[in-house]
């Protein structure tokens, strides 16, 4: 599942679960303070969200932070302006200047909002746009990955093709090398053919198993000695100057996915099919795109073909 959906399926979840108890009862308040604490939790992580920062705390010894719970207590009394002396008490410097840097409107309550979005109210599609617009800056994508990134999303193949593809030459396959021992326990080698560590690299490139069916399908194997990430941008690279097709692009696509696809079948389900059945699931899949762009290419040669038959 992907992270925009894991996101929407957590909040939407964690809102559903107390839904049904309270068709029936009437929840305690401590209890609703603790599910509203629990989303809050989750958005102020700094794994899952950077930009967020908790609420400011007050400064360690004061011993009457407990007196003070809404903002309108750290006015002058009678007046709309921050009690200054009484910041001072309760806050560091640093957060005190944040604070008298905030106008107040005396003819507007309090209330959260959600600086993200227009109406001011919260949304993950907001959320996740800044958590991505944060990792990206983090890592910037140089302008050869930038180009194959958006020749890779353009590519005229299933989405689910294409997103393996994205994750494949962003090195985010869960395998066993990258889940690390936590997850997968002392075992590290490649299912296919217990020899090796399994790494992307190995499993699609340089296993026994791969090697194999990247011949029978397409007549060669990798001569690469770089990562899975490098070969995949090397397809883009001689795509770009026009020394291979599309079409051939998806051919090994197709046969890169077939072999991930095995892989996890294998891990998750116990299934082992033979190498053959691998083979011609490509090779099928290989023939129907080439249908799929040949009927939509050509809508007036398919009727011919169907004439035929
Ligand atoms: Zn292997």
């Amino acid at each position: 599942m992907s992270e925009a959906a894991r996101t929407v399926m957590i909040r939407n979840v964690s809102n559903v679960i107390p839904i049904y108890h309270m068709q029936s009862f009437k929840l305690p308040d401590v209890t609703i303070k603790k599910l509203n604490y629990a989303q809050q939790a989750f958005w102020r992580n700094k794994k899952t969200n950077k930009d967020l920062q908790n609420p400011s705390q007050p400064k360690q010894g004061c011993s009457v932070s407990h007196n003070y719970t809404h903002v309108h207590q750290l006015f002058t009394v009678g007046t709309a302006e921050w009690d200054k002396d009484l910041l001072n008490i309760l806050f560091s410097v640093t957060i005190v200047d944040f604070i008298l840097s905030i106008s107040i409107h005396p003819a507007r309550s309090d209330r959260m909002i959600w600086i993200l979005e227009k109406n001011e109210s919260f949304s993950v599609k907001s959320s996740y746009h800044k958590m991505m617009q944060e990792s990206s800056l983090s890592q910037p994508v140089d302008i050869r990955m930038s180009k194959i990134y958006c020749r890779l999303w353009k590519l005229p193949t299933l989405p689910r093709i294409k997103h393996f593809l994205w994750k494949a030459i962003s090195d985010l396959l869960s395998t066993k090398n990258v889940l690390g021992p936590a997850v997968v326990g002392e075992d590290d080698s490649c299912p296919m053919c217990n020899l090796h560590p399994e790494s992307a690299t190995h499993l699609i490139m340089n296993c026994t198993f791969s090697r194999a069916i990247w011949f029978a399908t397409l007549g060669w194997t990798s001569n690469s000695t770089g990562s899975l990430q490098e070969w995949i941008a090397s397809w883009f690279d001689i795509l770009q100057n026009g020394s291979i097709k599309e079409a051939e692009i998806i051919n090994r696509v197709i046969i890169a996915w077939n072999i991930w696809t095995t892989r996890c079948n294998k891990v998750l389900q116990q299934k082992n099919p033979t190498p053959e059945v691998i083979i011609q699931q490509c090779k099928t899949l290989m023939d129907e795109h080439t249908l799929m762009t040949y009927n939509s290419l050509q809508p007036s040669l398919r009727v011919n073909r169907v004439n035929v038959h």
